[in-house]
C-alpha cells in the first residue's frame, strides 16, 4: 500500500534517539529544552513547550486561555476532532463554523456573520481555533481583526503547517494569534512518534502551559504561596496533567528539524507535479493563494462524484483494493455521533456537507517516488475517465 502520508527517519535521526538511551536523562533532561528552542527558533516565536501529542497541546493553550464551563470555543466544521474535543475537556461548550469552499479553511464571511449573530445574543466565543488545512494557513490578518474586534483569543491548530509560511512569516510565528499549536505524530510534517508544541509570544500563557504539562507544579520561588522550605522544595498550585514529552522523543524531534527544509522541498515538488499531471482530469486541484504558501502535509483533490458514473465509495475501494492508501481529511467533526447528541445538525454546514462528499487526500509524502507517484495518476485517471 502507498500510504497518504507516512515518517521518513534516517541513520542520523536513528543515532540521535540511540544517543539518548545511552545517556543520563530518558525524561526531563536536556533534550526537551532543545527541541523547544529549536521549533521557537524555526517559526520566530519567544516561547515553546512541549508536550506527549498535539491534542494536550490544544487542551494546555485552552487552559491557558481560561477556557472553562460557560464559555465557548468556535473551531472549523473540517477539521480532525481535537480541534473541537479540547474545548469538551474544559467542559466549554464547542460551536462549528462552515468552511471557505476554495481552501477547506474556515470561512472568513462565515465567521463575521456568526460572530455579528453571537454579539447580539451575548454567546461570543472566548477561543477560536482556525485549522490550517492540509498545511495552507487560514487568512489570519482577518481573523485578528476579528480578534480584535469582539475580543476573543485566537488559537492556531497549525497541526498541519510546520513548515508553511503566512506573509512570508513562518506559521507559528504568532504575529496574528496569540498561540498556535503542533502536533508531531508519524505522519505530520516532523515526528516524534507522538507529541505536540505550544509556542505562543505571551509570557503569561507560556508559563501556564509550562506549569500544567507536569501536574500544576512549579519550583519557581515567584511562583509559590509559601516561602521554600529547602532545596527540595516545590509546589502543586493548580491542578495539571502529566502531558510531557520524553528526551528520547525530543532529540528525535531536534533531528527531525533539521531535515524540515528538505521535507518541504520533497512535498512542494511532488504537490507541484501532481497539478500537473492531473491538469486534465476533472477534478479540482487544491488551492494556491497568495498570502500563504503551504506545508503540502495533505495534497486533497474533489471530485463531484455525482457527475460522472463513480461513486465516492466505488472510487475509495478501487484505489485502495489497487494498493493506493487514499485518505478522506475529515469527516465534519459536527456529523460525529457524540457532537450529533449535543445537538449539532449538517445542514448549518452546507459547505463541510459539500467538501465531505468530494474530497479525497491522494498519498504525499517525503519518501513518495515519482514512480509511485506516476502510479496513483494513472489509477485515479482511470477511473475519472471511465
Ligand atoms: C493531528 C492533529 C491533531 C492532534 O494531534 P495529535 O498529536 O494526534 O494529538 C489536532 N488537529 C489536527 C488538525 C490534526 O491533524
Amino acid at each position: 500500500m502507498i500510504p497518504y502520508s507516512c515518517q521518513s527517519i534516517s541513520e542520523d535521526d536513528i543515532a540521535a534517539v540511540t544517543r539518548v538511551l545511552r545517556s543520563d536523562f530518558l525524561t526531563q533532561g536536556p533534550e526537551v529544552p532543545a527541541f523547544e528552542a529549536a521549533v521557537a527558533s524555526y517559526c520566530g516565536v519567544r516561547y515553546a513547550t512541549a508536550v506527549s501529542n498535539g491534542t494536550a497541546a490544544l487542551h494546555l493553550a485552552c487552559l491557558a486561555m481560561g477556557l472553562g464551563p460557560g464559555d465557548r470555543l468556535w473551531t472549523s466544521a473540517i477539521s480532525f476532532a481535537a480541534s473541537a474535543n479540547c474545548a469538551r475537556y474544559c467542559g466549554a461548550e464547542v460551536d462549528f463554523v462552515d468552511i471557505d469552499p476554495a481552501t477547506g479553511n474556515l470561512s472568513i464571511n462565515a465567521l463575521e456573520q456568526k460572530l455579528a449573530r453571537a454579539e447580539k445574543e451575548g454567546c461570543l466565543p472566548r477561543i477560536v481555533v482556525p485549522v490550517h488545512l492540509a498545511g495552507l494557513s487560514c487568512d489570519m490578518e482577518a481573523i485578528r481583526a476579528l480578534a480584535d474586534r469582539y475580543g476573543f483569543f485566537v488559537l492556531e491548530d497549525a497541526s498541519h503547517a510546520l513548515g508553511a509560511t503566512y506573509l512570508d512569516q513562518p506559521v507559528g510565528c504568532c504575529r496574528w494569534s496569540h498561540a498556535a499549536v503542533f502536533s508531531f505524530h508519524a505522519v505530520k510534517m516532523i515526528t516524534t512518534g507522538e507529541g505536540g508544541m505550544v509556542v505562543t509570544n505571551d509570557e503569561a500563557i507560556h508559563a501556564k502551559c509550562a506549569r500544567l504539562r507536569t501536574h500544576g507544579i512549579t519550583r519557581d520561588a515567584s511562583e509559590m504561596h509559601d516561602v521554600p522550605h529547602g532545596s527540595w522544595y516545590y509546589e502543586q498550585v493548580e491542578l495539571g496533567w502529566n502531558y510531557r514529552l520524553t528526551d528520547i522523543q525530543a532529540a528525535l524531534g531536534t533531528s527531525q528539524m533539521k531535515r524540515l527544509p528538505d521535507f518541504l522541498a520533497a512535498r512542494r515538488r511532488l504537490a507541484a507535479r501532481y497539478d500537473e499531471l492531473l491538469s486534465e482530469l476533472p477534478v479540482q486541484l487544491p488551492a494556491r493563494t497568495k498570502t500563504s504558501e503551504s506545508s503540502w502535509h495533505l495534497y486533497v483533490i474533489r471530485v463531484d462524484f455525482d457527475a460522472p458514473e463513480m461513486t465516492q465509495r466505488a472510487f475509495y475501494d478501487s484505489l485502495r483494493a489497487d494498493g493506493i492508501g487514499v485518505q478522506l481529511h475529515y469527516i465534519p467533526i459536527p456529523m460525529h455521533p457524540y457532537y450529533r447528541r449535543l445537538g449539532f445538525r449538517m445542514e448549518d454546514y452546507p459547505e463541510a456537507m459539500k467538501y465531505y462528499r468530494q474530497a479525497v487526500s491522494l498519498p504525499l509524502h517525503q519518501r513518495l517516488t515519482d514512480e509511485a507517484q506516476d502510479l496513483v495518476v494513472e489509477k485515479v485517471a482511470r477511473l475519472l475517465r471511465r
